[in-house]
């Protein structure tokens, strides 16, 4: 079949997410036959770079042979089995190994990453009904934040143009100062930054504790608004002042969680433990939807009675599938033979140092977790993202800047001379559109 053929039914087939579909009319679909480590093949042959994991969820490269023979072998023992009633061996696994690399528990599966917000808001309110606390029925998020696109995640997310249009249909939430260390003041270390934040912070929750039932946020780098990144000590403090105030501290590391920011988890850098981690994306190595959130048993207890109401009476059908709890136990495997952690610090700093040479260009804030690196390009240029993303598919890379910033956040399987051709293809990209 030839390619025009299959974009043009997918248009009329297929609502693609995120997108007004009419801009379609003068940009083409891109139709990905397969994929193979960091690159992704086109019908044609021509290969694209993916520098953005395929929407953050790729770890370990497509069609990497241990997840996919994983799921291979569970597929010829049990595809699927209803987990209200059931269990089987991988999902108890991989609840383990969770428990184990998070210090939380009670494993709570869905199937993607905005399921786990509203888990997360949910088991918290009704944990502090269980426990009579029956005014903290508020979340409060950070200003910028991103959690998620269903109503009760939406309600939490404070990016205006997916959020906006939906406002009438929107519980309330109270938004914290971010504490994204482009906002600071002149001079300001990004600690400093940091503190004067959970200052504001602390202010408030001191006023309104008895509402909130908790604060939900993403460790270290807020992606979805451009990856912003911020001071460890922010997460020290927050969980310090919820801890005070009797609020829960929910982690959403949906985005950073799995080695993103350098560390399996992002509150690790800030020896933190939340009373809820919202986990998905790279969990299964981006192979198949899964998402998981624990707590702590003292969450775990307030349900556990004879009383059914006074359970979590919530379920999705796929719960705990086999098949994506087997790809994601690959993954955490890969992570224990193959030493990634310490393998992507060389990884991050090539990538640090050959970023470099994006300072010949107009760009500001030069940023770097990990194995997420970001800058923001200085232009007028009303389009910018999306000239910038068309530019580089031209490259051979899948980019995809959000507003002025440009970001790298690669499979960990990337070579050095992958990471020379990402940073080469961007300037090409850059300097065509700058
Ligand atoms: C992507 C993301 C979500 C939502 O996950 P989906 O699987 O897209 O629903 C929630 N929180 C953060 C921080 C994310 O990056």
């Amino acid at each position: 079949m030839s390619n025009q053929t299959l974009l043009n039914r997918s248009l009329q087939s297929v609502w693609h997410p995120c997108t007004q579909m009419r801009h379609h009319e003068n940009f083409p679909l891109i139709p990905i036959q397969r994929g193979e480590g960091v690159w992704l093949v086109d019908a044609d042959g021509k290969r694209y770079l993916d520098a953005v994991s395929s929407w953050w969820v790729n770890l370990f490269g497509h069609n990497n042979p241990r997840i996919k023979e994983a799921i291979k072998l569970q597929l010829d023992t049990l595809e699927h089995v209803m987990l209200a009633g059931f269990t089987h061996e991988p999902v108890v696994n991989l609840s383990e190994k969770l428990a184990k690399l998070t210090g939380l528990g009670h494993a709570f599966y869905a199937s993607d990453g905005a399921s786990a917000t509203e888990i997360a808001l949910k088991m918290s309110f009704h944990y502090w009904r269980n426990t009579g606390k029956l005014l903290k029925t508020k979340f409060i998020s950070l200003k910028n934040s991103y959690h998620g696109e269903t109503l009760g995640a939406l309600g939490v997310t404070d990016v205006a143009i997916f959020k906006d249009t939906y406002a009438p249909l929107l519980m309330q939430s109270a938004q914290m100062p971010s504490p994204d260390f482009r906002l600071s003041a002149e001079g300001e270390t990004a600690e400093d930054f940091a503190l004067r934040c959970a200052h504001e912070l602390e202010l408030y929750v001191n006023e309104h504790h008895a509402q909130l039932a908790a604060f939900i946020i993403e460790p270290l780098v807020q992606c979805a608004a451009g990856m912003a990144m911020y001071h460890p000590t922010y997460l020290r403090r927050a969980r310090e002042i919820c801890t005070q105030y009797d609020v829960h501290l929910i982690a959403d590391e949906i985005a950073v969680g799995f080695g993103r920011t350098g560390t399996m988890f992002a509150t690790e850098q800030a020896k933190v433990t939340p009373d809820f981690i919202c986990l998905s994306k790279g969990i299964t190595g981006g192979y198949l939807p899964l998402s998981a959130v624990l707590t702590t048993d003292k969450v775990y207890q307030a349900f556990y009675d004879d009383s059914t109401l006074k359970g979590f009476l919530h379920s999705h059908s796929y719960t705990g599938n086999p098949l994506a709890c087997s790809a994601a136990l690959a993954t955490l495997a890969i992570f224990e033979s193959d030493l990634v952690l310490e393998k992507n610090k060389q990884t991050a700093a090539y990538l640090s140092n050959k970023a470099q040479a994006f300072n010949t260009l107009p760009i500001a804030h030069m940023r770097q977790q990990g194995m997420i690196l970001a800058f923001d390009v200085q232009t007028n240029h009303t389009k910018f993202a999306s000239a910038c993303y068309a530019a580089a598919l031209n490259q051979g890379l899948l980019l995809r800047p959000i507003g002025n910033t440009v970001y790298f956040m690669p499979p960990y399987t990337i070579t050095e001379s992958e990471v020379d051709f990402m940073i080469d293809a961007t300037l090409g990209a850059l300097k065509q559109v700058l």
